[in-house]
């Protein structure tokens, strides 16, 4: 009798880590357990639509009659403290459940505030169902709203609610937006349109301490001394992964769960998945810990690959949106080291590419409002082609043909 695979975390890579296992073929036991009281839903909608329409209901991951339908004993409301890695098991309520496998997809958490302040009510970061509900109650009752970064959640949730009305201030602490995720001119572009659509942007300032009244916040005081009329906080400072339990189990940590490219951690037994993981990425040589949808859902199938005994390893094209007001952005590819790009496009109308290169090779792509660019540039960088920026000049169609003659001579270039 097999134990069967135990998943700990209910999110985008557990969900997908169950439907692949049974996809492959795998016909033992699958428990997907939870510490949330929910059915599996789609974050990325929680910063955007749903925390300014009061009727939105979250998106469940995948229906009821998945669970039911491909035996996944889904356990909903349940924390694991401990992990026995040699002992190949988990503690579970009191008891112990013992697993062939084990899958973490702990997700990660918000990186905490360390201000005066920071525990008064209204202060809140933005990660669960729980959470985004918490935000949209409050929001519907605050005129005023400071949001602390200016990274992707933090932007998406000040296009939002400065659209529902609000007041909104962005205090960032370096003196520019999204950090390093984004060229500088993408950066400025997203800068430009949320202060024409009315928010606040301020950079290279931080935030000295909170004020409350009553246990509640009123004010953010600045760095630079200035009082910020605030009835809500929101902490968008990055994200810190779900470890603690792989770490007090002895798995090798490093910023993540430390996996190989098979997923498997540094217990091979124990795989681990999604924004938990941290790995050497392929595409770039690098060691990455990427927090992204696509990042959780293919590792995810390729831990179920190894699981039913697949040696494949993880060679996807690591790409990632977020919606800012009225900007769809897409990247693809990691373009860290790049030393030049070629921009395709207008950004007076909101819409252009950046394609970048290290040398004469395509590093990836930064889109706003051109999705065409962005679906073809996954075909060029997963095709590993690299195409000049004479091409690039030449738009669409140009690349297109380009990518398809590339792939023409593929098995010339194969032969030798
Ligand atoms: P999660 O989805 O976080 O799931 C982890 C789960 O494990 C959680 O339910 C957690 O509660 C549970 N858990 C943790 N520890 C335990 C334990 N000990 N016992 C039981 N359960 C446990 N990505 C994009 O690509 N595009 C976007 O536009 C985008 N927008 C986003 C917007 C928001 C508001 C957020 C929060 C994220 C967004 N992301 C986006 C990132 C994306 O959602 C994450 O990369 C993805 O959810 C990672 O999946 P995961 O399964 O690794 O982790």
């Amino acid at each position: 009798m097999k134990n069967g695979v135990v998943i700990v975390g209910g999110g985008h890579a557990g969900v997908q880590a169950a439907a692949s296992l049974r996809e492959d073929g795998y016909d033992g036991p699958v428990i997907l357990i939870s510490d949330e009281n929910e059915l599996p839903y789609h974050k990325p909608p929680l910063s955007k639509a749903f925390i300014k329409d009061a009727d939105a209901k979250p998106q469940p991951l995948r229906g009821e009659a998945f669970y039911t339908g491909n035996a996944i004993d889904y356990r909903p409301g349940v924390r694991i403290e401990r992990i026995d890695a040699g002992g190949r098991s988990l503690e579970i309520s009191g008891g112990v459940l013992a697993f062939d496998h084990l899958i973490l997809a702990t997700g990660s958490r918000p990186r905490l505030l360390p201000l005066p302040g920071s525990d008064l009510s209204g202060v809140l970061s933005l990660r669960s169902l729980a959470d985004a509900r918490r935000i949209r109650d409050l929001s519907a009752r605050s005129e005023d709203v400071v949001i602390l970064g200016g990274g992707f959640i933090g932007l998406e949730i000040a296009a939002t609610l400065r659209a529902a009305g609000r007041t909104v201030t962005v205090v960032e602490a370096v003196d520019r937006l999204l950090g390093r995720a984004v060229a500088p001119v993408v950066a400025s572009h997203v800068r430009q349109r949320l202060e024409a659509a009315g928010v606040r942007i301020l950079t290279g300032t931080s935030i000295s301490r909170l004020e409350g009244e009553n246990g509640h916040v009123v004010a953010a005081m600045t760095s630079s001394g200035e009082k910020l009329p605030a009835r809500m906080v929101i902490v968008g400072i990055g994200a810190v992964a779900n470890v603690e339990l792989a770490q007090d189990a002895g798995l090798a940590i490093a910023n993540g769960i430390r996996v190989d490219h098979q997923m498997r951690s540094s217990v091979p037994e124990i795989l681990a998945i999604g924004d938990v993981a941290s790995y050497r990425h392929w595409f770039t040589g690098g060691d990455v810990r990427l927090e992204s949808v696509q990042n959780a859902t293919d590792q995810a199938r390729l831990a179920a690959r190894a699981i039913t005994g697949h040696a494949d390893a993880y060679s996807a094209v690591p790409w990632f949106w977020s919606d800012i007001g009225d900007m769809k952005l897409q990247m693809v590819g990691l373009t860290a080291g790049g030393d030049s790009h070629v921009v395709l496009g207008d950004l007076p109308d909101n819409k252009f590419s950046i394609y970048h290169y290290a040398g004469d090779r395509l590093l990836g792509i930064e889109s706003v409002n051109r999705p065409g660019d962005h679906m073809l540039g996954r075909k060029m960088l997963g095709a590993g082609f690299s195409p000049t920026p004479e091409t690039v000049a030449m738009g669409p169609e140009g690349l297109k043909a380009a990518l398809a003659a590339f792939q023409q001579d593929e098995p010339a270039r194969a032969a030798g």
